[in-house]
């Protein structure tokens, strides 16, 4: 007894640990206060289809830190969800979005161009989060087939009747709906076929190595597959190289997200690089496939 207690608190005052909790307490702080002062900002890189023309593009949270200059999303969405900031976040990146696509439906050379949000677990389980979303598209007055969510695939592993309800209420609204990182998670392809969504996105991780590791490219072109037969749109994120391009185009995946087309943006270079060359309509970014 004596002795388990003692381990308890060693356990309990282990400085390493505790520097963790404190790091941790540290960064919900800063997290709050950097959302109370407005330093969050929300970037869109851009997705590209077969003909090298713009199809959307993603929302992608970002953080300007006084000190530490912009801090990546990985390192704070797992604060933001267990400290629940990750709510009105959430509803205020997809707000912004929203806005955006109106202003985009009023520019005859935007028009056709998509947003796609991230939607995390726990705003996904919100009881309110339909009605949000609701609310957003009514306020902003948009089309609420522009709006894409990209849903993480755990939601499809757990809880799935009562999922597939919700993923059912959102297709409902019209909005259409993602499934993040696909590959990397536990959903069954049993399942699958049955989930209202309309697109899914190859996780980076597979597309990495696509052209020197067999494995990941067989699981790449499995995923293509997979969408082709089930009829799903499909895109390929994280592409880096012409090679990796033109390896996914021959699997039959014609919709690409990566550096090698643009990083993501803040929305007046976002803005300034449709009107480019390299963004605008019926000018590819890259050689059209035929020329490869
Ligand atoms: P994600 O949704 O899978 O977003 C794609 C990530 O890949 C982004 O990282 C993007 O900047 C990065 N990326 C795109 N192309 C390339 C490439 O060619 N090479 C490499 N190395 N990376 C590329 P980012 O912006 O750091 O975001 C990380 C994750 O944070 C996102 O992954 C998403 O899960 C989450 N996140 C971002 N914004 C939001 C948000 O508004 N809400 C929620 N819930 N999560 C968000
Ligand atoms: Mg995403
Ligand atoms: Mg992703
Ligand atoms: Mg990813």
């Amino acid at each position: 007894q004596a002795k388990a207690a003692g381990r308890n608190a060693v356990r309990f005052f282990d400085p390493e640990m505790q520097a963790v909790a404190t790091a941790n307490a540290t960064l919900a702080t800063d997290l709050r206060q950097a959302w109370r002062e407005n330093h969050l900002k929300v970037e869109y890189q851009p997705q590209v289809g077969m003909d090298g023309n713009m199809s959307g593009v993603e929302a992608l949270l970002r953080w300007e830190h006084p000190e530490r200059g912009i801090v990546g999303p990985a390192e704070f969405i797992p604060t933001a969800e267990e400290t629940s900031l990750i709510i009105p976040i959430g509803h205020w990146v997809l707000e912004a979005a929203c806005a955006q696509l109106a202003v985009w439906a009023r520019r005859p050379d935007r028009a056709h161009l998509s947003i796609s949000v991230n939607v995390s677990v726990r705003q996904f389980r919100h009881p309110e989060f339909i009605d949000e979303v609701l609310s957003c598209i009514r306020r902003a007055g948009i089309v609420p087939n522009r709006l894409k969510l990209e849903l993480t695939e755990s939601l499809l592993a757990e809880n799935i009747d009562a999922n597939m309800a919700k993923m059912r209420n959102l297709k409902d609204l019209g909005v259409r709906l993602s499934v993040d990182d696909f590959g990397i998670g536990y959903s069954s392809l049993s399942y699958l076929k049955r989930l209202p969504i309309d697109e899914l996105k190859i996780d980076r991780s597979f597309i990495k190595d696509i052209l020197v590791d067999g494995n990941d490219a067989a699981i790449a072109g499995t995923i293509i597959g997979l969408c082709r037969n089930l009829g799903l749109e499909v895109i390929a994120e994280g592409v880096e190289t012409e090679e990796q391009r033109a390896f996914l185009a021959r699997q039959g995946c014609h919709r690409y997200q990566g550096y090698l087309f643009c990083r993501p943006l803040p929305i007046e270079e976002l803005e300034a690089f449709i009107d480019s060359a390299a963004g605008g309509a019926g000018v590819p970014l890259r050689p059209e496939p035929s020329s490869v």
